[in-house]
């Protein structure tokens, strides 16, 4: 089993961890513990490299396969080991964007809720860009400004965000949980983490974000596009 370091602290960007697994057809590596995000929820996976002995090893993929998190190398460089110790270091430019995005997508999330009790379906993201789809049936152009003017001001107003793990049925009887189909979650899952830009959105994650809501920087509402009656997606960028 991996342990996820960046669960509990997304500005790591660097660790020493141990080889626990090969994947050879991949040519990817199983470690102990890592600060790489592998992906899902949306957000895209950590790239960076590995060091082992006087080798350095590029990262181009992450991909949690079970309660593992296989590191794919480079195929210029043989695999390492089980065993080996290898130093970590993930591209934090890259990363550090996608905190920021991520975390502009929940302030999104949550304005939207709020202020047109409208939920979001899904959602993807690149550094700096992103959409996210919301059951909006009244969502029209005369909104985007008005949104986009509200949620610049919840990055300004300087939001903690917070993450807890919690046992599956106290998060079950969060009511902000519940809206956002947290009934989903698969049987087998006892824990759950939990993103919370206090005062403003709650929702169970597993991706990294910024710990104010004041790091974002300003969102732009770039698009919207009617996928239907009822469902319609936003465009946002956020500033570099
Ligand atoms: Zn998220």
């Amino acid at each position: 089993m991996t342990e996820l370091l960046y669960q509990m602290d997304s500005y790591l960007q660097s660790f020493s961890a141990m080889v626990t697994a090969l994947d050879e057809e991949n040519h990817a590596v199983a470690l102990d513990r890592t600060v790489f995000y592998p992906s899902g929820g949306g957000q895209p996976s950590d790239s960076g490299i590995l060091s082992i002995a006087d080798e350095t090893y590029p990262v181009i993929r992450v991909k949690k396969t079970g309660d593992q998190v296989y590191h794919y190398l480079d195929s210029g460089f043989p695999l390492p080991g089980v065993g080996s110790q290898v130093q970590g270091k993930i591209d934090w430019d890259r990363r550090y964007k996608l905190m920021r995005t991520h975390t502009a997508m929940h302030i999104l999330c949550g304005v939207i809720f709020r202020d047109y009790g409208a939920s979001v379906t899904g959602g993807d993201m690149d550094p700096l860009q992103g959409r996210m789809d919301f059951e909006f049936e009244t969502l029209q152009r005369e909104l985007v400004d008005t949104i986009q003017i509200a949620i610049n001001q919840e990055v300004m107003n300087a939001h903690p965000v917070r993450v807890k793990i919690l046992p599956r049925e106290q998060a079950f009887q969060i009511p902000d949980l519940i809206r956002t189909k947290i009934n989903l979650l698969p049987e087998g899952i006892q824990q759950v983490r939990v993103v919370e830009i206090v005062g403003l959105d709650l929702q169970a994650d597993g991706g990294t974000h910024v710990a104010n809501t004041s790091e974002v920087g300003f969102i732009r509402v770039v698009d919207y596009k009617s996928k239907g009656k009822i469902n319609k997606r936003i465009y946002v960028e956020v500033e570099d």
